[in-house]
């Protein structure tokens, strides 16, 4: 299906149907499947006859949904995984050793950054933090046992961009591996693999899904590297379920009509937002005003669903008007048809020492809104309300 558009393959590619010509794809909720005879049993386990085996390898709901993504990335393979983190710690379990470092961008989720100096860490595994933007912090942290590049463009809550080509240049020169965790855009608005990034990571948990029902996460590359990363999932189970896989499959085919109304609201919100008095500074990347602005435009089909603005009297009037919402949820979640409202400060950021805030534009008045897809008036009302 390589010549058609995004929303044709969203909503064919990796479709398939049984003898029983259901028109919407079966949920496979299985974990084995059984074979015609012993001497096919063998030759599935030998590999030599392709076919599903068991569903922590391989399931039909969850190849549907690896095939479509694939296409929308636009990547040779996909793996999919039972969460976004899953998905991360494959990815960095599969393709780095003991002895190599790993440059990831101080920008990350946090439980990225976590999983670094926690778990990642722990297995002789060197790792340096850089700014998201800054091109010459990145090839200046390079050393001989560099193997990987980590990051997420844009960031989240601030919407800083790294320019990912001019990054994938420098990772090529130096035999390093680009990979780029694309949860906050989806494949709707930004495809890194064709801008030179080697690795995609989603947490599609977040906008794939875009209903808040379910976990479920993906890594796409090249044949060879996902069949590196598959063997680790494989070995180790963090296997995405087939009715996961079967909710994040109807997530994708309405994903590019759902962008495109976040997106919209979002710009609405931020404009809205800048001509209020009480409210300091706003960061979205759809305003000519943000640093990042002409990148993103260049780098990415939409802007997204993330907006965050920093209200005068800090932690104090930040908290009043996040408690005075009626509609809005309060929660650190995001990516959800339900506008959704937190304060990265205390939350998301809350583990960052003063000095780290600081440094990360992470401020005490600092608000961060995941725009969802109500009637975006509505949501002006009722952020208006503590302001
Ligand atoms: C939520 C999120 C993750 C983690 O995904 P889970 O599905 O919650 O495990 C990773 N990266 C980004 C950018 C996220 O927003």
């Amino acid at each position: 299906m390589k010549d058609l558009k995004f929303d044709t393959k969203a909503i064919r590619e990796g479709y398939r149907t049984t003898q029983e010509q259901e028109h919407s794809e079966a949920i496979f909720l299985t974990s084995s499947f059984v074979f015609d005879s012993a001497e096919q049993a063998a030759n599935r386990f030998s590999k030599e006859e392709p076919g599903n085996i068991y569903a922590r390898f391989t399931n039909p709901t969850v190849d549907a949904f690896e095939k479509k993504l694939a296409a929308l990335e636009g990547a040779d393979a996909c793996v999919a995984t039972s969460s976004g983190m899953a998905a991360i710690f494959a990815s960095i379990m599969a393709l780095v050793e003991s002895g190599d470092h790993i440059v990831a961008s101080r920008n990350m989720f946090g439980t990225s950054i976590v999983l670094l100096n926690t778990i990642v860490s722990k297995f002789n595994v060197g790792i340096s933090y850089v700014d998201l933007s800054d091109l010459s912090q990145w090839k200046n942290a390079v050393q001989d046992n560099t193997k990987l590049f980590l990051l997420e463009t844009p960031s989240n809550p601030l919407g800083e961009v790294v320019d990912i080509t001019a990054l994938s240049k420098i990772s090529q020169a130096n035999n390093i591996l680009l990979a780029v965790d694309n949860a906050i855009l989806s494949p709707a608005l930004q495809n890194p693999i064709k801008l030179g990034a080697d690795v995609v990571i989603h947490s599609a948990t977040k906008y794939i899904d875009g209903q808040g029902r379910c976990l479920a996460g993906a890594v796409l590359g090249s044949e060879a590297i996902i069949e590196q990363i598959s063997a680790f999932t494989r070995a180790t189970g963090p296997s995405l379920s087939a009715f996961n896989a079967w909710i994040v499959l109807k997530g994708l085919d309405t994903l590019s009509l759902r962008m495109k109304a976040h997106s919209d609201n979002a710009l609405k919100l931020a404009s809205w937002l800048q001509t209020q008095d009480q409210v300091e500074k706003v960061h979205y990347l759809g305003l000519q005003s943000h640093p990042d602005h002409a990148l993103a435009n260049i780098q990415q089909s939409g802007f997204g669903g993330i907006v965050s603005f920093e209200v005068k009297g800090g932690r104090k009037a930040a908290f009043k008007v996040i408690n005075a919402t009626e509609i809005l949820s309060i929660t650190a979640n995001l990516g959800d048809t339900k506008t959704t409202i937190t304060h990265p400060a205390s939350t998301t950021h809350g583990r960052l020492t003063d000095d780290e805030k600081q440094q990360a534009n992470i401020t005490e008045g600092l608000i961060r809104i995941s725009v969802g897809l109500e009637d975006i008036g509505d949501v002006i009302n009722d952020i208006s309300k503590g302001l």
